[in-house]
């Protein structure tokens, strides 16, 4: 597989769905809201709660991006600047885990999606790269965020290095504390990284007066990053998981696995991806769910989430803030309840109180289905997978490796199996430390 700045000339080959051949990035995104037989649910204006206006956004999006959230369009053109970028690590490989297959005395055949070839180890950049772009193209000259464990900060921070701009990110103390080796990689490519609560903020002084000792999190952060870019009229903010058009620039995830399955003709039966807010997992499974719905393809798709952060399997359906202040719109999804701070379980990035509104409605249409990992067996199974495969999983995509390794060891026949390996876990090795 090549990654040279030749392949992302546009594909001289679509099949049938318009997806480009296997050997190139794609031309476009894909958006399952144009396929869906219901349509999501609209987000809220937090104190009308009338369906919230692209003129609501404006202060913290470019407009390309409010575009985006809301489009049913089934195609959304790629910049050809976002493929030159993609192209860096893209597209990234599928591989057939033979001897994991071995080990588990297995009838069935089990392919990973592996985006831990990224610069940052994780499907992050995705998103990060293409939000940057957007907000370059407006004049935008600096971008807020926050992160849990990190590896959404150095995400966009090594986005914005690539394309000129600032970053400040707000890191959840636990994590600021105990995993300074992201916050490295976000000063080396130039980002600027705080502990939440800080006191450079409104929300985070409130925060802190209320629980000087508080060791944050995703909701507080945010909180504060928000607030940072609603009052720099320069700056705007950056989310890496749960909105739609996260998922829209996660889609290329999906569509490379359909095309490089196709290639080889084989259909996938399961897909299971490990889930916090939703991004990757939408990124992989929403093109199966399209080709299900369009041509009646019949792949199943299991998110795979924390049992301590258990948000499908465990909230309520409802409208809930995405923040604790209660700064940002209100998304119908499946939450914990914006005040939840979950344990301190080692995949950081699963430890978020509500999951994307676009992977919430179409598990309530029954178009997915979702269980929940113990740790154990999530750090289990990635030990395994690390002995017959050689990568190190993240341990967020520990959870994704579990809940396929417990279908394959029960399988009877020769059904086809993809894992979405959503990032390694070489900066989370303490974890690892911990657990064997
Ligand atoms: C952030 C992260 C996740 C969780 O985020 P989603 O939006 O649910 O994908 C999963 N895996 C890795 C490697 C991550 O960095």
């Amino acid at each position: 597989m090549t990654t040279t700045p030749d392949d992302v000339r546009p594909a001289p080959r679509t099949d049938p769905l318009g997806v480009v051949v296997p050997s190139s990035v794609p031309t476009h995104w894909y958006n399952l809201a144009a396929d869906l037989p219901e349509p999501c649910p609209p987000a809220l204006h937090p104190s009308t709660r009338e369906p919230l206006t692209p003129d609501d956004l404006a202060p913290l999006f470019p407009m390309a991006l409010i575009a985006q959230e809301v489009t049913t369009e089934r195609w959304v053109e790629i910049p050809q600047t976002v493929r030159e970028l993609y192209a860096l690590w893209r597209p990234s490989p599928l591989v057939r885990a033979v001897r994991l297959e071995r080990a588990l005395g297995t009838p069935a055949r089990i392919y990973y999606k592996y985006e831990g070839v990224s610069p940052v180890g994780s499907h992050k950049p995705n998103t990060a790269v293409a939000q940057a772009y957007y907000n370059a193209v407006e004049g935008i000259t600096k971008l807020t965020t926050e992160t849990g464990a990190g590896q959404w900060g150095a995400s966009l921070s090594m986005a914005c290095s690539l394309l000129g701009l600032e970053c400040e990110v707000w890191q959840v103390r636990a994590s600021y504390d105990a995993k300074p080796y992201r916050r490295m990689q976000m000063e080396t490519y130039g980002g600027v990284c705080h502990p939440s609560p800080s006191d450079l903020t409104e929300s985070g002084r409130a925060m802190l007066a209320a629980d000087p000792d508080t060791t944050g999190s995703l909701g507080m952060a945010i909180s504060e990053a928000v607030e940072a870019a609603a009052t720099n009229p320069a700056a705007h903010y950056a989310l890496g998981s749960v909105l739609n058009h996260v998922l829209l620039h996660q889609s290329v995830i999906g569509q490379e696995a359909l095309a490089q399955l196709d290639e080889i003709g084989e259909t996938a039966d399961v897909v299971f991806g490990c889930a916090g807010g939703g991004s990757n997992l939408g990124g992989l499974a929403f093109p199966f769910l399209g080709r299900n719905l369009r041509d009646g393809a019949t792949t199943r798709v299991v998110a795979c989430e924390p049992a301590a952060c258990p948000s499908l399997t465990q909230g309520e359906y409802r409208y809930d803030f995405g923040d604790v202040a209660g700064l940002t719109p209100l998304l119908k999804m499946h939450t914990l309840g914006k005040d939840f701070v979950p344990p301190p379980i080692h995949a950081g990035g699963l430890r978020y109180h509500g999951m994307a509104p676009m992977v919430s409605h179409a598990y309530e249409l029954g178009l997915l289905s979702a269980i929940a990992v113990e740790q154990e067996d999530a750090f289990a199974a990635g030990v395994e997978f690390a002995r017959a495969e050689g990568i190190i999983p993240a341990p967020e995509s520990t959870h994704a490796v579990a809940g396929a390794i417990a279908h394959a060891r029960a399988a009877t026949e020769a059904e086809t199996i993809v894992i979405g390996l959503s990032g390694n876990g070489i900066l989370d090795l303490p974890a690892y430390h911990q657990y064997v």
